[in-house]
């Protein structure tokens, strides 16, 4: 929950730079001035920033910890532990994809 709150902050920062920056060259700023140049480094910052925001909020959604993963049995449907080579319940080979 912190580090999606940290990737949700980081994306914003970069959405803010970004439009900072294009207003910035809207209102005129030249490209070949130092200050143009600082403006295009916020644009890429700013493109950077959301896409490592993105990236590590992907990353936090797709590893929720505490939820263990199961396999269902294929002959009376109980739900297994992925670790069990044999049905808890009917004693039904489990999953053999691997072998
Ligand atoms: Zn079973």
């Amino acid at each position: 929950m912190k580090r999606s709150a940290a990737a949700s902050l980081t994306i914003l920062a970069g959405v803010i730079l970004v439009v900072a920056s294009s207003a910035s060259v809207l209102l005129g700023a030249s490209a070949f001035t130092i200050y143009g140049l600082v403006v295009q480094a916020g644009m890429y910052v700013g493109g950077l920033l959301i896409a490592v925001g993105v990236y590590v909020h992907l990353q936090s959604m797709s590893t929720a910890p505490g939820v263990p993963v199961n396999t269902l049995c294929p002959q009376c449907g109980k739900s297994n532990l992925q670790t069990n080579k044999f049905c808890d319940k009917c004693g039904t080979r489990l999953s053999t994809e691997r072998f």
